[in-house]
């Protein structure tokens, strides 16, 4: 199992996680998996040029997992192969007093990129139904009474995928990874940002506490990609034990979807061509 479309949800059947890898095949090859990834990376930078020059399109890659999965290092990589020019990273922490006044999309729109340009989100306004799941937080959220009625992450899911559709109307395209730690794993990386003096400042206090709820979080996950995966907005369920293997099927997916974008250079009018040759002919008359 080592093509992208094994990992993709759609949104045309449902899935269980339980049924998606953490970690490749041993038939998978390490050194020609990482050639491949360098590869991509060359290849996403031409795309993302060429997306920057036609400005039609914007291009949002959100990351979600649990602690310690590797969404920072992820992200690393995949700016390797950027320009950060036409690039805006931005991370979704627990909502300050402003952002928890407002409805639970207010701070992601704001992190649209313009058309041309692209956004990676770290996690999103998925941690509404996520952690905000798992600890019934809306229970004691500063709002209407009527808004609690009826299934509140039901809704949520609804105005997901609402929202996703509307900016995909609106010439953008939203990509989702879940990169999919296993318990152990996340284990033996807690271990080490304990034991390993300059890791220490990545483990936080909660981090042990929120492990605690790990069957209500993949319980959460399955249901929030079942519920908004869909053709044009997909998720990717990659296998994030081994990190090597993890870079590369994100960055299969990156270009994968600019494949589907397929952005052109603009090409100048007749009128604007000549304009250029005759600023060629001052420019060579020049003494
Ligand atoms: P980290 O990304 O590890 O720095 O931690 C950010 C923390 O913010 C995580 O524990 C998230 O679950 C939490 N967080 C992000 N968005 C929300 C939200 N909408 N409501 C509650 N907690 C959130
Ligand atoms: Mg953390």
């Amino acid at each position: 199992m080592s093509d992208l479309r094994d990992f993709a949800v759609k949104g045309d059947k449902k899935i269980k996680l339980k049924s998606f890898p953490t970690k490749p095949d041993d038939s998978v090859s390490k050194e020609k998996i990482i050639k491949k990834t360098q590869a991509n990376l060359k290849k996403m930078g031409e795309f993302q040029d060429r997306l920057y020059s036609e400005g039609k399109e914007g291009l949002v890659l959100i990351f979600q997992a649990m602690d310690a999965a590797g969404k920072d290092s992820t992200i690393k990589n995949v700016m390797s192969g950027l320009n950060p020019q036409g690039i805006d990273v931005y991370s979704f922490k627990v909502p300050n007093s402003e952002e928890s006044s407002h409805g639970f999309l207010w701070r992601a729109i704001k992190c649209f990129p313009a058309r041309g340009k692209m956004a990676i989100f770290n996690r999103s306004y998925y941690e509404d139904v996520l952690v905000v799941k798992v600890h019934k937080l809306y229970e004691s959220a500063k709002i209407p009474n009527r808004c609690k009625h009826g299934d509140v992450i039901a809704k949520r899911y609804e105005d997901i995928k609402n929202f996703e559709k509307y900016e995909y109307n609106n010439g953008y395209r939203i990509i989702k990874f879940f990169l999919n730690v296993s318990k152990e794993e996340q284990k033996k990386r807690f271990l080490e940002r304990i034991d390993l003096k300059i890791k220490n400042w990545k483990f936080s206090a909660s981090d042990v506490k929120e492990r605690a709820y790990w069957d209500e979080y993949m319980e959460a996950y399955e249901s929030a990609i079942n519920a908004t995966a869909t053709k044009n907005s997909p998720w990717y369920i990659l296998p994030a034990d081994k990190k090597w293997y993890t870079r590369y099927l994100v960055s299969e997916a990156v270009v994968d979807v600019f494949k589907k974008i397929a952005p052109q250079y603009p090409v100048l009018s007749d009128e604007a061509q000549n304009n250029l040759q005759k600023d060629k002919e001052i420019l060579l008359s020049e003494e």
